[in-house]
């Protein structure tokens, strides 16, 4: 293998929820499983939203689910580096979590309720180091 001069880029998840493969290409949901109730939730809440109990397992969640409905957006946010228009989509997880992001690789003519769709990564930006910011999508699933 070559070494190279340049210096090594990192990929760098955009939240704590997301954890990256060791290359950084693919992901999944870091989330917790409410012992108690059976709850699960994306990320790491102190208290069950559902049963206010605080006993939690650390769980992977699915990286696809279901699209239960999406807007398009016609006036990005400030700092928005993506193409406009563009589609936000809210899929709900087997797990029964909602996550509510960026719909690619599909025409907004082509988009139906209830379509499955896959949680992939994209470069969503870079930090000061240089550093790859991996942002996650929803594209359909295969
Ligand atoms: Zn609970």
């Amino acid at each position: 293998m070559a070494e190279s001069a340049e210096k090594t880029v990192k990929r760098i998840p955009v939240v704590r929820s997301l954890k990256l493969s060791p290359d950084g290409a693919t992901g999944v949901f870091l989330g917790r499983h409410c012992k108690n109730c059976g709850e699960y939730f994306m990320g790491a809440p102190i208290f069950c939203l559902k049963c206010s109990a605080s006993d939690f397992e650390p769980v992977e969640l699915s990286r696809q689910g279901v699209l239960r409905t999406y807007t398009v957006i016609y006036v990005p946010p400030p700092g928005w580096l993506g193409s406009v228009p563009y589609i936000l989509g809210s899929v709900e997880l087997p797990e029964g979590v909602d996550i509510l992001t960026e719909v690619i690789d599909l025409p907004k003519e082509k988009i139906k309720i209830g379509m499955k769709m896959e949680m992939v990564l994209r470069v969503g930006g870079k930090d000061a180091e240089g550093n790859e910011i991996m942002v996650y999508k929803w594209r359909p699933a295969p």
